[in-house]
């Protein structure tokens, strides 16, 4: 066994796979790139090297650097991860020729699956059953429009290099073809630099089941069974699950076999994944109807290893880590076997409801669900995160920062492990899919497993703009919030004997009754709430309705709302003035108005006016050069679906503006500056 390995990668992956070394007692060697250098995964190493600039081309794509690395820092072996140098054969080859071993497959297995239409032709010699379609080399347009006709529509074309779900046209009739597949090659010359592409049968309501195979550098293969990864969101993997609901031990059996076959057909070392696309004639409740077509073979470990890992018990890493130092498959396919169910959910640092457009910024909260380390959790919560509380989502990588894994005896209580785990999950800084996931696994297709990959878009009104939680319990949570700092604030003045805080209250108090408001923004409108208290019991009137309201603290920093007849635990994360509420239910935002007014007073030392939160730019209401008077408005943000305006400080002149309409802007980001008198 290896006793140093360097780790090509960042993020989870490259935590998770340091986990196992350590756990093997195999010293670490992480890489990292300028935007990096205080990332967990290098601090999850034992010693860091650094690689370069902060785009992947400049460190984490740099496979010379990285060998070298390798080499300068006496590691043995390369585990390269997912994504970046993992399908790469020339970083395949270039660790053998540098003496170092590429925990991985042989390159030439690499380019034999590295693209879609050759890969197909191999697969179909062996016998691995394919969707219909046309593969070849010959590329010219008339011809590809002839197979798609023969094939019938709908057809889907794919660039051939492609990946990550692009490069893919879906074409409903004859007519439309050539346009789809000017703009699929047009897509695939500047994504990949190959603008080949197959033609295939476009299958209706699919589902998408992988299955996990391993082999050994004696020619031993075994598969660990397969993995449902239907939910996606534009041809990219959401949720995933092992073992797919519905599968019989005969289908799992026939595509085990297929998938070992796939693999035996270009000597496959060590784990990938043999893709296939089922077709469901019966529909959801027939699976002996189900076909299973060859889609292609990821020639690495794959992201949502970890539920194959949860149904086995075995570690994925571990087995990488033994066949590329020459052992055996430590386990023979009679040997494996399933237990219970698992479920992966990714979480993504995205807006779902703006088209899932990645976000960026600093992670304020970072709150999950049990341990932040690869650890099986007792309670069969699993998470595998790349990122700690006060780190900064950057534009330059993927927008995954996390997965949860979740464990249970059945599907239906990995689902409510998972939901429960997701409610654990409090993210603060930057929009993510965690309330997205949420409706996803408690919607009702979801949980009746009607699984293919049109789920998503087909349960549209049920997973995008909701909110759970509502003004009334928002603004409740609001006001006791401020009330509870408030309260904290004035006891430790009071005991310097200086200020009575309630003496600082605003409204009116007669005949012991005493009323105060608070004005907020929710949703995108302003909102007056009107706090009653007489005798010590409240109520609060927001909405049009008047409800008994009170509040305590419970465990955990929770309070514990009762507002009419609702009583709700809810956590609640201050971030200026926006407050976060999170409830069992779900989250939402809610914002402070009074506090925004004094925004600017804190946000402008020096004549800095800087992005209270990440959001877009939506205008300036000033130019370079123009005189302005303290409190006016000078940009106007959007973040969070509301309009926040900027105001100046002080009196002064704008001296330059920084960004323009429609930028998106990072938390801290300075807008504009102004030179104060
Ligand atoms: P899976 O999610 O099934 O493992 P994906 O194709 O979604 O496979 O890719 C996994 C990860 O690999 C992605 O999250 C991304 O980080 C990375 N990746 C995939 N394709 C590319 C690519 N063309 N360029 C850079 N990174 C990629
Ligand atoms: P990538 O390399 O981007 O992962 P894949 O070939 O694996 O590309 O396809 C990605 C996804 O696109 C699949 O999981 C499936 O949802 C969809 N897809 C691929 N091929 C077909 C097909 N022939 N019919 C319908 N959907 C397909
Ligand atoms: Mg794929």
């Amino acid at each position: 066994m290896f006793t140093k390995i360097l780790i090509a990668n960042r993020g989870e992956i490259a935590c998770r796979v340091a986990a196992t070394a350590a756990r093997l007692a195999i010293k670490t060697v992480a890489v990292y790139s300028d935007a990096d250098a205080h990332a967990k995964h290098v601090a999850a190493c034992n010693e860091a090297v650094h690689i370069g600039g902060s785009a992947p081309k400049d460190s984490y794509l740099r496979w010379e650097r990285i060998i070298e690395a390798a080499k300068a820092t006496g590691a043995q072996a390369i585990h390269p991860g997912y994504g970046f140098l993992s399908e790469n054969e020339d970083f395949a080859k270039a660790c053998a020729a540098a003496g170092l071993v590429f925990i991985g497959p042989p390159a030439s297995a690499i380019l034999a699956m590295g693209l879609k239409a050759e890969s197909k032709q191999l697969m179909e010699k062996a016998g691995v059953p394919l969707v219909p379609g046309y593969h070849g080399a010959d590329q010219d347009p008339a011809l590809l429009q002839r197979e798609a006709d023969r094939i019938g529509y709908p057809v889907l074309i794919k660039a051939s290099a492609g990946g990550g779900g692009k490069g893919m046209r879906a074409v409903d009739k004859a007519e439309d073809f050539a346009a789809a597949l000017a703009s699929c090659k047009r897509e695939a010359i500047n994504s990949f630099g190959d603008d080949a592409v197959l033609v295939e049968k476009y299958v209706q309501r699919p589902r998408h089941i992988e299955i996990q195979v391993f082999g050994d550098t004696q020619g031993n293969y075994v598969y660990l069974f397969e993995r449902d990864c239907s939910v996606q969101r534009r041809h990219q993997k959401v949720l995933e699950e092992a073992p797919a609901p519905g599968m019989t031990p005969e289908l799992r059996a026939r595509m085990g076999a297929a998938a070992v076959e796939a693999a035996r057909a270009v000597n496959y070392v060590g784990a990938g994944t043999v893709e296939f696309i089922v077709e469901q004639p019966g529909g959801y409740a027939r699976p002996e109807q189900m076909k299973f077509y060859f889609m292609e073979m990821n020639t690495r470990l794959q992201v949502e290893h970890p539920v194959t890992e949860a149904i086995t018990g075995l570690d994925l890493v571990e087995w990488q880590l033994r066949v590329a130092a020459g052992e055996p498959l430590p386990l023979q396919q009679d040997q494996l076997q399933i237990h219970g169910h698992a479920i992966e959910a990714r979480i993504c640092a995205e807006n779902p409801d703006n088209n899932f457009l990645p976000a960026t910024g600093t992670l304020h909260a970072y709150g999950l669900p049990g341990h932040v380390t690869f650890e099986r959790a007792p309670q069969g919560t699993r998470v595998d995160s790349g990122v700690r509380q006060g780190d900064t989502i950057s534009p330059f990588y993927d927008s995954m920062v996390a997965k949860l894994i979740v464990h249970g005896a059945t599907r239906a209580e990995a689902l409510a492990r998972l939901d429960a785990a997701l409610a654990q999950t409090h993210i603060v800084g930057l929009a993510t899919n965690v309330q997205f996931l949420r409706h996803v696994t408690t919607s009702d297709a979801f949980a009746k497993a009607e699984l293919d990959t049109a789920l998503i878009p087909r349960e549209a009104a049920a997973l995008f703009h909701q909110d759970k939680v509502g003004l009334p319990l928002a603004a409740a949570a609001l006001v006791a919030h401020s009330l509870q700092a408030e309260q904290a604030q004035g006891a430790a003045v009071d005991a310097s004997g200086w200020r009575d805080p309630w003496a600082q209250r605003d409204g009116w108090r007669s005949h012991g009754v005493s009323t105060r408001s608070f004005a907020l923004e929710y949703a995108g409108a302003a909102h007056t709430v009107v706090l009653t208290t007489q005798r010590g019991a409240h109520t609060l009137t927001v909405g049009g309705d008047t409800l008994p309201f009170a509040w305590a603290e419970a465990a955990g920093g929770a309070l514990d709302l009762q507002l009419g007849c609702q009583r709700v635990q809810v956590h609640i994360h201050r971030n200026g003035d926006v407050a976060h509420v999170f409830t069992a239910q779900g989250a939402t935002q809610i914002v402070a108005v009074d506090a925004l007014a004094h925004a600017g007073d804190t946000q402008a030392e020096g004549g800095r006016l800087t992005a209270p939160m990440p959001g877009k730019v939506v205008s300036f209401a000033v130019k370079a050069g123009d005189a302005v008077r303290k409190g006016q408005a000078l940009a106007v943000m959007e973040a969070m679906k509301m309009e926040h305006t900027i105001a100046a400080p002080a009196d002064g002149t704008v001296a330059e503006l920084l960004f323009a309409p429609g930028d998106q802007v990072s938390e801290g980001a300075e807008l504009l500056r102004l030179a104060t008198a």
